[in-house]
């Protein structure tokens, strides 16, 4: 069976592309870019023989299908061949069932997806697997690409780096100076990626890249290519795959530049277009409320955004003004009757580490939108007895600092309600047993 996909406007004005042509936005109405596929060839196979397929696949050693983007190549990127791909056998994260945590909150079944145990450690891998492939086959085909290139806030340029340093291919990394944590700027360091801290805020490394990429031989790898939606895509499939293909009632993730929320959407779409599912779950856009323009929009009717300037927030990589996938997020709020609601610096950081008391390890975007949820069950939105996930879009060990500042109660505008601080004491035996005493309870 021949499966295919390509570029298509996702304002409906029916422009086309190759996915090896470059191209980031429709060049008749400006609308961006998104990859179809032939539903129809799809369909040959049936809905029971695609899971079967899905199933076999996972955590296998044949190149490339133990990945968890790759194990669903057919609906991902079928053009690339599996000589060019570069994969570090990505997806096929954990569950891990918030059993304490759920029970702290009166809830039934509390879940969270740790895209962060990942390579890179956040769900950035997903996407970064399909594009420096694609990327690597039109390279392999003689096309005159230089280098792959992104603005970031942290995550995609470590997955960018690692994923070039690994495919051969040189990357170029545009980091708002001070902005990100010591872990995200060491890692495309690491990774020999060329790393320029520019002066600016992330939305100011965006517009500069979006000019550099003008020229083709520097490709663009932020989220407005769409060659990354295609793998974060995969993140609502495994989600549903690992309740054995039961949809769960709610869907809750940490949205900034907004690319994610739709590729969770367009994964379970199609999962329903292809009968694999008969029903969606409500999604959630999380938003920190230093940086809402999401939020901001919903509370209007989501008639339209207005870009803000973003305030610093612990949750660096959702400080995003202006996002760029916004009119893709709002279309899929729209189909999956979804909510958007913001947490506080002071409500994010203490839900993230209510929820670390009870075995995560949350980066503060996961308490972002853990928060979220809290306030969700309070408002009477979310009932209780619903099936939660929360997507944990990053590793908690990336932001040491930020767990560190929470834990000495430094943290601007944050009451540290769980500050659990070291205590120092002299090596003396009978006073480490009375303190033991003291505080064990
Ligand atoms: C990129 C990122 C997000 C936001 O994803 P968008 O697609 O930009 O909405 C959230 N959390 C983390 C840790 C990220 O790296
Ligand atoms: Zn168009």
């Amino acid at each position: 069976m021949d499966y295919n996909c390509w570029y298509e406007c996702i304002r409906g004005c029916g422009t086309r592309y190759s996915i090896f042509d470059v191209v980031y936005r429709c060049e008749t109405c400006g609308g961006l870019l998104e990859v179809r596929h032939d539903l129809a060839a799809l369909k040959q196979k049936s809905a029971a023989e695609w899971k079967q397929t899905f199933v076999d696949r996972a955590f296998t050693t044949a190149w490339p299908y133990g990945s968890g983007v790759w194990g669903k190549k057919e609906w991902i990127c079928p053009l690339v061949t599996d000589e060019n791909i570069i994969s570090t056998y990505e997806g096929n994260s954990n569950l891990f069932w918030a059993k304490r945590f759920g029970e702290e909150l009166g809830m039934n079944e509390l879940w969270v997806k740790l895209c962060g145990n990942s390579h890179t450690g956040s769900f950035k891998d997903l996407g970064m697997t399909v594009l420096v492939s694609v990327v690597n086959q039109m390279i392999s085909d003689g096309k005159p690409i230089k280098a792959v290139a992104c603005a970031s806030t942290g995550d995609t340029s470590a997955a960018l780096a690692a994923y070039g340093a690994a495919a051969g291919i040189p990357t170029v990394i545009l980091l708002p100076k001070a902005k990100v944590s010591t872990a995200q700027l060491i890692q495309p360091i690491a990774n020999g990626a060329t790393v320029l801290s520019l002066d600016t805020d992330f939305d100011g490394c965006m517009e500069i890249v979006k000019q550099l990429t003008e020229d083709p031989q520097i490709y663009l790898a932020n989220s407005m290519n769409s060659l990354r939606i295609e793998g974060q895509k995969t993140v609502g499939i495994e989600i549903v795959q690992q309740f054995d293909w039961e949809v769960p009632d709610w869907i809750i993730l940490p949205s900034g530049n907004l690319g994610n929320v739709r590729a969770l959407g367009n994964g379970l779409k199609m999962m329903k277009d292809l009968g694999l599912i008969n029903r969606l779950p409500r999604i959630v856009c999380a938003q920190a409320q230093k940086a809402n323009p999401l939020y901001r929009s919903y509370l209007d009717g989501l008639k339209e955004l207005e870009p803000v300037q973003a305030q610093k927030t612990s949750a660096s990589a959702i400080q995003i003004g202006n996002p760029v996938s916004y009119e893709r997020a709002r279309d899929t709020l729209i189909e999956f009757n979804g909510v958007v609601e913001q947490a506080s610096e002071d409500e994010l950081a203490n839900t993230s580490a209510q929820a670390d008391r009870t075995g995560l390890y949350c980066c503060p975007h996961t308490g972002v939108a853990l928060a979220v949820m809290k306030k969700l069950l309070n408002q009477g939105v979310i009932n209780p007895k619903e099936r939660v996930v929360v997507i944990s879009t990053a590793h908690g060990l990336k932001f040491s600092q930020f767990k560190v500042d929470y834990h000495q109660n430094r943290l601007a505008e944050v009451d540290a309600q769980f500050a659990n601080p070291p205590v120092e004491l002299k090596a003396d035996y009978g006073l480490v047993r009375d303190t033991i005493h003291q505080l064990v309870k």
